[in-house]
């Protein structure tokens, strides 16, 4: 990716000290030497280059800077479907960290039983069974033990296939620049084209039984790649013709990001196991989860400590995705982001074309999981930029450097749809000077 340093001023903000410490918000300048000195070289860089803002506070789509800038929250990777502290969630973890945020270990708690209660009510029918997770990394590495439990060892995942980076989950993540440091990762991985069931049928018709299939239903992080229709169902039918499990991870798009509950629904396949993540946290406490089938999960079920981890279904984090889930039903935000994404696609699309012309390649999206695709790298970068200082939040992608990403959560308003058409038209406007050819005689009919 292209990305040329921001614009927004660089003066630091004054220390905004709250009483006993507990919200010391250091100046700009200040954090940015914290960055380099404790944390992050590279990612103070960053900092610098998306303006060099400071958040501090959110509610519901929106992001609040030190300096008492908002911004419209249209990324966090995919986490804000029910957008930042939805009040439903709040309660849920407000009354648990009051009451009993981390558990023994030793007696049975009730936030877990009752979480996994309520993932269970909406997963696809069949998967009944839960276990929680902090990552989706790690969710994705409780499904490797899990299928190596079942004796299959061949891992098939797909080109660009995003799934985390510990060292299991990356050995399925198909991108070779995050690979490469850390060769070699798990012995017997095959990536396979995305949305080619012929190619996936190829690879499992060599190893009868003994292959493990990771595949998103929409590759988010590969740039919104969408597969054919009926491509989870052909993978499903490969899989059962020749003995493998299906891991189906669903963590960026699952939840209602792609206006159904899971992108299992679209096309009514239930696979042996589920990565869950990102939005289960409401936003608010960290928290992912595998769903499995019975059977796929039966050696937990036998030993409760074969895969065990310090903080797993720690009830904070379980009251955390009851309220996200509440909240999600209680709003119907599934629903609701699925109109909203029938809205925003072809505008976005127009806006995007009239500006940028044929240097825009495509504008695709299901629900609010939206991708805007250029021709060359450079100007999803540049446009990611321009958008924050047009007072919009977006994500690049992390395995395309042609896609700029918005993931909005589904509680905008109508008045903030309004602000990002009108943000993303002027930045699309003041960016796409430098690479369009085309856009004068797109503009005419856009
Ligand atoms: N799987 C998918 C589809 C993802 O999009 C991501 C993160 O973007 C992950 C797994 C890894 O999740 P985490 O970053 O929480 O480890």
């Amino acid at each position: 990716m292209t990305i040329a340093p921001g614009t927004s001023p660089t003066a630091a903000a004054p220390d905004r000290a709250a009483p006993g410490g507990a919200r010391r918000i250091p100046g700009r300048e200040e954090l940015g030497q914290m960055y380099r000195d404790h944390l992050n070289r590279g990612r103070a860089t960053l900092g610098e280059m998306f303006g060099g803002h400071v958040e501090v506070e959110s509610q519901g789509a929106w992001v609040t800077t030190a300096e008492g800038r908002r911004f419209l929250n249209c990324g966090g990777y995919g986490v804000f479907l029910t957008g930042a502290r939805h009040p439903t969630v709040i309660r849920h973890v407000v009354e648990q960290l009051q009451t009993h945020p981390i558990s023994t270990r030793v007696f049975l708690e009730p936030q877990a039983a009752l979480a996994a209660e309520a993932l269970i009510s909406v997963v696809p029918a069949g998967l009944s069974r839960v276990h929680f997770a902090g990552s989706g990394a790690e969710a994705a590495e409780t499904a490797l033990k899990l299928a190596r439990t079942k004796g299959r060892h061949r891992l098939v995942a797909t080109v660009n296939g995003y799934h985390g980076k510990t060292a299991g989950a990356l050995s399925l993540t198909g991108n070779e620049l995050f690979r490469a440091p850390f060769q070699p990762l798990l012995p017997g991985t095959t990536h396979v084209p995305f949305g080619d069931a012929a190619a996936l049928e190829a690879v499992l018709a060599e190893a009868p039984g003994e292959a493990c299939v990771f595949v998103e239903p929409v590759q988010g992080e590969a740039g919104v790649v969408i597969p054919p229709a009926g491509y989870l169902r052909a993978v499903r039918e490969a899989c059962d013709r020749h003995g493998a499990l299906l891991v189906l991870d669903e963590i960026q798009t699952g939840l209602g990001r792609l206006g159904t509950w899971w992108g299992a629904d679209a096309e009514g396949v239930t696979p042996d196991i589920m990565l869950v993540g990102k939005g289960l946290s409401g936003g608010v406490v960290p928290v992912s989860a595998v769903v499995a089938t019975r059977e796929a999960f039966s050696v937990f079920d036998r030993d409760p400590y074969l895969h065990t981890s310090t903080f797993s279904g720690a009830p904070l984090a379980m009251a955390a995705a009851r309220g996200a889930i509440a909240a999600m039903k209680e709003e119907e935000l599934v629903t609701r982001a699925r109109e909203l994404g029938d809205e925003l696609l072809p505008e976005l699309r127009r806006i995007a074309v009239h500006h940028y012309g044929d240097a825009v390649r495509e504008v695709r999206g299901r629900g609010l999981l939206l991708g805007i695709e250029f021709a060359e790298p450079g100007p999803a970068g540049d446009l990611l930029i321009e958008l924050i200082d047009n007072g919009v939040i977006a994500n690049h992608s992390l395995n395309s450097h042609l896609v700029l990403r918005l993931t909005p959560p589904a509680v905008l308003a109508r008045s903030d749809v309004d602000f990002l058409y009108e943000a993303f038209d002027r930045a699309c406007r003041a960016q796409a000077a430098r690479y369009s050819s085309t856009a004068g005689s797109s503009r005419d009919h856009a």
